[in-house]
């Protein structure tokens, strides 16, 4: 029987295709997956920030508490004060107010200080939106493409998959099993030519004049002594 080489030829051509296609559909989903992580860093950053401008507002409402307090003793105080008739005791009380309004100075100047830290705060969450904001449509945009190719490659790869089935119908079995053998084993392209200086396309070694005579002869199906692959003439 002799090869049908153009027949094979065909066959191989879709396969190139459909390992490219299925290289391409394995690799997507991992792209897509280093897109997420790069918009979770971005998500981590923007609630750290914020977690961290919370905390700087709960101690602001703390020492304002603690302010509220001291200036609520301090009035009790001076009603005490008020309200005495021993000067021993008038004075003690006195000293505790100027030590409240001591507190009360040291606790404004904690404040303030406070106050400066959540400007910052609020300029590194700003700052870390802005950056989340960029990187979302960046992904946003990425998965888009990806999803998309996806779609186009799964189409055509079906495309291809039913053209190879038609293809298989024409085909010699016993040539077939042999092409279907040697792309298991070597991956496509497996139909390869010999050049007019007898080497093989596939594995570069020369082969015989008496496997050049054959290929040129076309009467029978022929591989390479070296790689196995099948042989055609220029
Ligand atoms: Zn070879």
């Amino acid at each position: 029987m002799p090869p049908d080489i153009v027949g094979l030829l065909k066959l191989q051509e879709r396969d190139l295709r459909l390992g490219e296609l299925r290289k391409e559909l394995a690799r997507i989903p991992r792209e897509q997956e280093q897109a997420q992580s790069r918009l979770a860093n971005n998500q981590q950053a923007v609630s750290t920030s914020k977690t961290a401008l919370q905390e700087n507002e709960v101690a602001i409402k703390n020492v304002e508490l603690d302010i509220g307090t001291r200036r609520e003793t301090i009035s009790r105080l001076k009603k005490q004060q008020f309200e005495t008739r021993k000067n021993t005791e008038y004075q003690a009380l006195g000293t505790e107010v100027v030590r409240y309004a001591g507190d009360i100075d040291a606790l404004e100047t904690k404040e303030l200080e406070l106050m400066e830290k959540a400007d910052e705060r609020r300029k590194v969450l700003t700052k870390a939106e802005t950056a989340l904001a960029s990187t979302k449509a960046g992904v946003d945009e990425e998965v888009a493409i990806l999803t998309k190719r996806t779609e186009n490659f799964t189409k055509e790869a079906g495309i291809l998959e039913i053209e190879r089935k038609d293809l298989l119908v024409g085909l010699e079995e016993d040539q077939l099993s042999i092409y279907e053998r040697l792309l298991k084993q070597r991956g496509a392209p497996v139909v390869v030519q010999i050049t007019s200086e007898r080497q093989c396309s596939g594995c570069h070694v020369k082969a015989t004049p008496a496997t050049m005579v054959k290929v040129f002869n076309g009467h029978e199906l022929v591989n390479c002594e070296n790689c196995g692959r099948i042989l055609y003439p220029q």
